[in-house]
């Protein structure tokens, strides 16, 4: 293989591969960017072209373009030669001769099933049930008939095993299907045929790809004149490929498009990025089935920092601006708003008057300015009240820039429009705490510090992470510690966010740490518990034998019991003094008596 590797390498350059996903620029002999692997502000990101090899100072990731194309697109080393064969035209022996023995890996059986399942609904839009209805619809909707076919989308017919049966016929079982989210299981492990359906019946079917143009999961529009009871569109639900909080609907086009014009459209839904796409604006994406997450705006930051919202104008589209220009002010991306009035999405205003939707996204305004001027509107600067309510509705926003400086700045630019001194503002919105993406109790938690500082809090939360820690560091001890101490965890945690974690995303993710990480959305999280995880690894070696393990858990759990008594009994004991100095014999008495109890618990 060493062979067909060398023949890769020499005829691809490492600078093109790479700026294919971040804005690389030249720096003496070498190329710098921002990491796409971590977050960073000065680039640290660099490329040598003599030695075709990468390197980022800031993590301390690291290699050639395999392990470039791995870390970026999450693939196997296997995919990756694969891939970067086909581009260069070198052509790979076959897998270990006989063939018996190769299983393909899961994920590529994954992304086969899904490219056969998008060629199905394909040829059933264009030839088959959706050729009708589906078709007519999305012709309405203003789609040309070769941006549909760019687009891939397709049609699953009315049936309970059309897409089943489909690839039971191309001889994939029953559980790669069911792995891929095509299909639902009715009763759990039964593995007949009859226990299975299809899950998008009667619908529009838009493939989501993956930035390499790859078919990872589906967002399934209910088709016009169907079931409307239904929820209008379902999406694929997690899986080994398709994790909902790093899709973007369309970044596989977009991608180019927004490294060479240095910014990228964020629209609301599938439709909008296919219109846009349609009115010449290839570099727009959505999310997909959830609010903007800070992992997809790592992904955009990958190709530019500067991002264009186009959301309804609603109030809860409005709302949604809010939150997602928060997020990206977070992570430090520029952020300009369009304002369409009077339209309803940016598919319709496509459809209906293409020049005012260009020029609109063309003036799209900086956020903040955007803001101020639609929380001003219909209000009075001179007012108390109005002032008070603009304030409390900026605070977020300006709380969110990571860069100080920026957030100096907009605070200047509010006291001059509402006419407000400098000084009070700062103070107003010093006051507000704001934390931009809602994150879990569990993310502030320091590992390893509250053991050292004595109070029965830190205490407490100590054995809950160490508890934590023990329990997802095996997927089996971590199942059957569930399974015995749930109570006690519902009881006695009072941080829910762990709570969450072990119980049900635990439970969602069948106890496995690997899915859990995965499943996760906040990466601070993730960062948390990964670290937790190391720790503890090293910690195991203590005590390997499963015994010592269940003993461990079930001192840690007395342990909690006690300190929490502990903490009560102080709060009460200092409950018995305010209530003695204010003369309350009878609280006095009743406090007493809580007490006892406590104290024979412990
Ligand atoms: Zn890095």
């Amino acid at each position: 293989m060493s062979q067909e590797i060398d023949a890769i390498k020499s005829r691809l350059n490492i600078v093109d591969l790479i700026g294919e996903y971040v804005r690389l620029q030249k720096a003496g002999n070498s190329w710098k960017a921002c990491c796409p692997f971590h977050n960073e502000k000065t680039p640290s990101f660099t490329v040598s072209e003599d030695k075709q090899f990468w390197h980022c100072f800031g993590c301390g990731k690291g290699g050639d373009v395999f392990t470039f194309l791995m870390e970026i697109e999450g693939l196997t080393f296997r995919e990756a030669l694969e891939n970067l064969a086909q581009r260069t035209g070198v052509e790979l022996p076959k897998y270990q001769s006989s063939g018996e023995n190769y299983a393909p890996d899961k994920k590529n059986k994954l992304l086969e099933i899904l490219e056969l399942a998008t060629l199905f609904y394909e040829k059933q839009l264009w030839e088959g049930m959706g050729k009708n209805k589906a078709l007519n619809y999305l012709r309405e909707r203003g789609l040309k008939d070769e941006t549909i076919k760019e687009f891939r989308l397709g049609y699953a017919p009315e049936g309970w095993r059309n897409i089943l049966n489909f690839l039971a016929g191309k001889g994939f079982n029953l559980k790669d299907i069911l792995n891929s989210g095509l299909i639902i299981q009715k009763e759990p492990n039964i593995w007949e045929a009859g226990n299975f359906y299809d899950r998008f019946r009667g619908r529009i079917m838009f493939p989501i790809l993956n930035p390499a143009g790859k078919a990872v999961g589906y967002s399934a529009r209910v088709e016009p004149g169907g079931d409307e009871s239904q929820a209008k569109y379902i999406n694929t639900p997690e899986t080994e490929i398709y994790h909902k909080g790093n899709i973007l609907y369309g970044i596989d086009k977009a991608k180019m498009e927004a490294k060479n014009k240095d910014w990228i459209l964020l629209v609301e839904g599938n439709m909008d990025v296919i219109a846009a796409h349609q009115a010449g604006i290839k570099n727009t994406v959505a999310v997909s089935g959830t609010a903007l997450t800070s992992e997809q705006l790592s992904i955009i930051k990958r190709y530019t920092s500067n991002i264009r919202m186009f959301f309804d104008m609603d109030e809860a589209g409005q709302k949604a601006a809010v939150r997602s220009a928060q997020i990206a002010f977070d992570k430090e991306l520029n952020v300009a708003i369009v304002a369409a009035e009077n339209a309803k999405d940016a598919a319709d205003m496509v459809k209906e008057n293409q020049e005012e939707f260009l020029a609109a996204v063309n003036q799209a305004a900086p956020a903040m300015e955007y803001f101020i001027g639609s929380f001003l509107k219909n209000r009075n600067r001179n007012n108390i009240e109005d002032k008070k309510k603009i304030i409390n509705e900026l605070a977020g926003l300006v709380n969110s820039f990571a860069n100080k400086m920026e957030r100096e700045f907009w605070i200047k630019k509010i006291a001059e429009k509402l006419e407000v001194s400098e000084n009070i503002l700062f103070d107003e919105f010093n006051k507000r705490e704001y934390v931009v993406v809602p994150r879990n109790e569990i993310g502030n938690i320091e590992l390893g510090n509250a053991s050292r500082s004595g109070s029965a809090l830190d205490k407490i939360k100590n054995i809950q992470v160490q508890i934590m820690g023990a329990l997802i560091s095996d997927d089996n001890f971590w199942r059957e510690g569930i399974e015995k101490y749930k109570n006690e965890i519902e009881k006695y945690f009072d941080n829910e966010g762990i709570v969450n974690i072990l119980i049900s995303q635990g439970g969602q993710a069948g106890f496995n740490f690997e899915k859990l990480l995965e499943s996760l959305e906040n990466p601070e999280q993730r960062k948390f518990l990964r670290e937790l995880y190391f720790k503890n690894c090293e910690a195991d070696e203590d005590f390997s034998s499963g015994q010592d393990k269940w003993l461990a858990l079930e001192q840690y759990f007395s342990e909690l019991k006690r300190q929490i008594a502990k903490k009560k009994s102080v709060e009460i004991i200092e409950k018995i003094k305010q209530a003695e100095n204010s003369g309350d014999k009878e609280a006095v008495k009743k406090l007493s008596a809580e007490l006892m109890e406590i104290n024979n618990i412990r």
